[in-house]
């Protein structure tokens, strides 16, 4: 029976407390199967890294990690790190281009007994991960800014036919699982180049998708309309900053931006990482929800399922999500959902439900 390498890097902040929570639930949903299949590897990253290497993305996780199957990233707190260090791409931006995890895919949805703000919401926003208006992970070597005087800064923005294709590409097969309705978000009004290109290209990757309805919004106009209308919205394509700022308005509309997850991806390889950040104000506190990163673990055990058709993975998955949703039902919640729950009372309670579930 084949068995996976998952990769754990416990980051920043509330990194430790909410990977440290996520990995018991793991490793509590599998010990439903006789034989253990999944091999844990951590390595080190950010401050820990930093302390242990002298550089918050060390050679040698990123040797480990291509020997993963997929891995766990807790968030990081990188605007702290020592300003030699902060000229650099931060973390995650590093992994995401040194493994070409092109695709950020971040879903929000209504959960049972989580009041949002907009109700009904089962959305996905396919964030294209490696160019657009970053540019410190826009260019292949170097930072895409500059100061020209003390006063005068460029940065630049980069869309390539191909980054676009694949992404376009990544969004239409999902919404032909899911409801067939893809928004293509842009700003190509004023940007008539890059975003130009951008909803071009999705618009022709578009054509071989035909039972796909197909619409195109601003960034600005999308920002409202989702405000107004999240509902109606099924998979959402666009660039890497407007799709992550979408999907932080996006968390909160559904309840929390500390439920939001993501799963960064390519054919080969996915990173589970939750939408936040690493909420220095909240860390060490014990109160952290840990919600975002195990969704983010769901949609990774989902991602194997699909890679490798074995249904052990699949039933780790639907057994963490259905319990999730017995959890919020029950209302028993951390303090950022209204509830009083510490993130280890939460994460016992969670391991407990589970147990009786399986
Ligand atoms: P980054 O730039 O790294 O994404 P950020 O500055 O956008 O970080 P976050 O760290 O995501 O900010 O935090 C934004 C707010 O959300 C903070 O008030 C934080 O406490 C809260 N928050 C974030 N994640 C969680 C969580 N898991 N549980 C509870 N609250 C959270």
């Amino acid at each position: 029976m084949k068995s996976y390498r998952i990769g754990v890097l416990k980051g920043d902040g509330i990194g430790p407390e909410i990977v440290q929570a996520n990995l018991r639930i793991l490793k509590a949903a599998l010990s439903q199967f006789q034989e253990s299949f999944v091999e844990y590897v951590e390595s080190p990253i950010g401050f820990e890294a930093i302390h242990s290497h002298q550089d918050p993305v060390p050679a040698s996780t990123i040797e480990e990690l291509k020997k993963c199957h997929g891995w766990i990233l807790g968030p990081h707190d990188s605007a702290s790190y020592p300003e030699i260090l902060t000229e650099r791409r931060n973390p995650s931006g590093e992994l995401r281009h040194t493994f070409d995890l092109f695709a950020n895919i971040r879903p929000s949805q209504s959960l049972p007994g989580v009041q949002g703000l907009v109700q009904n919401v089962d959305l996905v926003i396919f964030r294209e991960n490696t160019e657009g208006f970053y540019p410190d992970r826009n260019m292949y070597h170097g930072v895409g800014e500059w100061m020209i005087t003390p006063e005068v800064a460029i940065s630049t923005g980069v869309f390539t036919k191909k980054a676009i294709t694949r992404i376009a590409h990544a969004a239409f097969q999902s919404a032909m699982e899911r409801r067939r309705k893809v928004t293509i978000v842009h700003n190509a009004n004023v940007i008539k180049l890059g975003s130009g290109l951008f909803l071009r290209t999705c618009q022709e990757v578009a054509k071989a998708y035909p039972h796909v309805t197909v619409e195109d919004l601003h960034i600005d106009a999308m920002a409202a309309h989702l405000i107004r209308r999240a509902g109606d919205f099924d998979v959402i394509v666009t660039e890497n900053m407007f799709g992550d700022i979408l999907s932080d308005l996006t968390g909160e509309l559904v309840g929390s931006l500390g439920i939001a997850p993501s799963l960064n991806c390519n054919e080969n390889q996915a990173m589970a990482q939750a939408a936040h950040g690493s909420a220095p104000d909240i860390a060490g506190q014990n109160i952290a929800n840990p919600m975002g990163l195990i969704l983010s673990t769901v949609m990774l055990f989902d991602w194997l399922y699909v890679k490798y058709h074995d249904d052990r993975l699949k039933k780790t998955a639907v057994l963490i999500r259905r319990t999730l949703d017995e959890m919020m039902k029950m209302n028993i919640k951390t303090k950022d959902l209204g509830g009083s729950e510490t993130t280890t009372q939460f994460t016992d309670a969670f391991i407990q439900m589970m147990n009786q579930d399986k």
